[in-house]
């Protein structure tokens, strides 16, 4: 049997467990996954829709599909985090990887929707590293 993960979200609203077993991991890099996570990429794990257990807050959490095309998020009605859910076809359950608490076994797979992929991510990843905020000057 694989290895048990935890995940939740921010607030401490929502918390799950699944098995370390994922079959596909992406970041995507299209406007629509821009948008609903804010940030440079969606980074999202893919299981088998059976593939968790909900601890609590199941009833805290809000969904999201598009009326029209094949995109969704799942998000803590209290605190906004990205939760695992069901794709729109039924066959995945779609897991975003900074909702875990653990690190994954599964290795990316691809860099998706490239041609979106936005200039300041690609200078950004360049960019100066620091372990907290950075040094004001
Ligand atoms: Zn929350
Ligand atoms: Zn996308």
């Amino acid at each position: 049997m694989a290895n048990q993960i935890s995940g939740g979200c921010c607030c401490g609203n929502v918390i799950f467990t699944l098995e370390d077993n994922f079959s596909n991991f992406y970041f995507c890099h299209c406007e629509q996954c821009r948008k609903l996570t804010g940030s440079a990429h969606a980074s999202n794990l893919f299981t088998s829709p059976d593939n968790i257990k909900w601890a609590k807050g199941l009833d805290s959490i809000k969904r999201y599909d598009h009326p029209e095309r094949s995109f969704s998020k799942a998000f803590c009605s209290e605190c906004g985090s990205g939760l695992p859910f069901i794709s729109k076809s039924g066959k995945s359950l779609i897991v975003p990887a900074g909702s875990l608490n653990d690190e994954p076994s599964k290795q990316l797979d691809a860099h998706i929707f490239c041609a979106e992929q936005t200039d300041w991510h690609k200078a950004g990843l360049e960019g100066p590293k620091a372990n907290g905020f950075p040094k004001q000057t």
